[in-house]
């Protein structure tokens, strides 16, 4: 409500320093400098002032200013990036952070970041060692390449690629895989950013293999091929395969020897990079990175944090002679990986080297893996555990099947069988409590909202994740009560 401006108000407003040394703010003053903690004091005094002089505010008092104080150096003290329950049942879950590390990765982050490491040093020779060599022997016997390299990431390693190789030159890719995956990464713009002609073939739903030999040039110097990811074409559909373009490729480098223009290229971006035919997804179950490099391609790039299961990055397998000329573009300086994330990747890859290992501990895996028997148990159990402490005049809960997703682009018509807990509120709204449950609760608790009840996906909660849940939702009815009352 706004009424005249009360300019008397503004008499009363206490100094910067009579608030600054209240002995309420005590804890503000360990915490944050006196510069700070004075802008921030400031601050509130210029706004509470507007809002006097606007009529907004009529009544004042030290207390409410003090809140207001303790409240902004709260926000600024306390982390931003925190920790979350994934109650989704996307699992790659880009938003949330895609995939959950191994605890074998995570101890490996541990004991390389608290010192110093042998992150460029070479124990063998006892000389300085290249950052590259901890995960490249790894990597080459999981996928049977020759040559490996890991960057910042899937998007770092295809633009590098193109750039290496590609500029100045045509790069064929079909029309059905000019996809763009979710935040801003769009094929055509990364092929014009490293310096490519991109050459269009075929149409959206079909491609053949004549469409990219007509298109070849003595300029073409790549076939590229693109897992198109997050969505998948049904019905009148033909696209051209690694082994196919192989193919064309040899016969057209026959040719390029005799003249020595350099040869053309097969490179597959295949996004998710699956090391495993992971047996519960069934016929949805993605190529994987050695299905790519034994049908043909050069090269293949792929995440670190999708189907892999590890961090972020982007690795790049392949021929020998194409990776050492990778790693010494500059780009590879500029795109490099730091040594947390070194650690947690060589630590996730060997866990690969026995796959029954990496099935049982990469949380991803798990995931997608799980059978929905146990994910069901868990939804039951989470129901059960709700319903013992919320009050049964406020709520109900049942457990529903539902279907979860893989999320992070991946297997996006593979409908993950599971369980979700139905929250359905009486006397509020699902939206009022999923507020309360990702903004006030220390840990944001993120599900969905379908039908007017609140659902969370027993798959990608953890067992241990429970409890706190639990506590999530007495603290809200708590607070429901506590409003009530005033
Ligand atoms: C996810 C994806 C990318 C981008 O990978 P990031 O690791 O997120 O940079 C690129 N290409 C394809 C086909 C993808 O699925």
């Amino acid at each position: 409500m706004t009424s005249a401006p009360n300019i008397d108000l503004l008499r009363t407003l206490p100094s910067v320093h009579e608030l600054i040394s209240d002995k309420a703010l005590e804890h503000e003053r360990s915490s944050l400098s006196e510069t700070i903690l004075v802008d921030i004091v400031r601050a509130i005094l210029g706004q509470t002032r507007a809002e006097i002089l606007a009529g907004t505010c009529t009544s004042l008092s030290q207390d409410s200013l003090i809140k207001k104080i303790a409240l902004e150096a709260q926000q600024l003290t306390q982390p931003s990036l925190r920790p979350a329950i994934n109650a989704t049942g996307i699992i790659m879950h880009t938003n949330l952070g895609r995939s959950a590390l191994a605890p074998e990765a995570l101890a490996a982050v541990n004991n390389v970041a608290r010192g110093y490491s042998t992150l460029e040093y070479d124990v063998g020779a006892m000389a300085r060692g290249s950052r590259h060599s901890h995960i490249e022997e790894t990597l080459c016997l999981l996928t049977c390449a020759e040559a490996a390299l890991a960057v910042n990431n899937n998007a770092a390693a295809v633009m590098m690629i193109l750039s290496e190789f590609a500029a100045g030159h045509e790069a064929v890719v079909s029309r059905g895989e000019l996809v763009e995956i979710g935040g801003s990464f769009r094929i055509p713009d990364i092929m014009e950013l490293s310096g490519a002609t991109m050459v269009e073939v075929g149409t959206t739903n079909k491609t053949h293999l004549r469409d990219y030999h007509r298109a070849i040039s003595a300029n073409t110097s790549m076939l590229l091929k693109v897992h198109p990811s997050n969505y998948q074409m049904v019905g009148f559909t033909e696209a051209v395969s690694i082994s196919e373009l192989k193919t064309l490729a040899d016969e057209e480098n026959k040719q390029r020897s005799t003249n020595n223009t350099p040869p053309l290229l097969v490179y597959e971006d295949l996004g998710s990079g699956a090391l495993l035919h992971l047996e519960s997804l069934g016929e949805n179950a993605e190529p994987t990175v050695t299905d790519s490099l034994t049908a043909g391609a050069d090269l293949v790039s792929f995440s670190g944090d999708k189907l892999l299961g590890g961090p972020q990055a982007g690795i790049i397998v392949g021929s020998k002679h194409l990776i050492n000329r990778l790693k010494k573009n500059p780009l590879a300086r500029v795109l490099r990986l730091d040594k947390m994330t070194l650690a947690a990747l060589e630590a996730t890859l060997k866990l690969y080297l026995k796959p029954e290992q990496a099935q049982a501990t990469i949380p991803t895996l798990r995931a997608l893996s799980e059978d929905s028997d146990s994910v069901q148990k868990r939804a039951i159990r989470l129901a059960k555990q709700l319903n013992e402490v919320l009050p049964p005049q406020e709520v109900t809960t049942e457990v529903i099947e539902q279907t979860a997703r893989a999320g992070g682009g991946a297997l996006p018509l593979c409908d993950i069988p599971s369980y979700c807990v139905r929250i359905t509120f009486l006397n509020t709204t699902p939206q009022a409590c999923e507020r309360f449950l990702i903004q006030t609760n220390p840990l944001p608790i993120i599900g969905r909202i379908h039908n007017d009840a609140l659902l969370l996906d027993a798959r990608t909660i953890d067992e241990d994740e429970l409890i706190t849940i639990v506590q999530a939702f007495e603290n809200y009815f708590k607070f429901l009560a506590k409003e009530h009352h005033e």
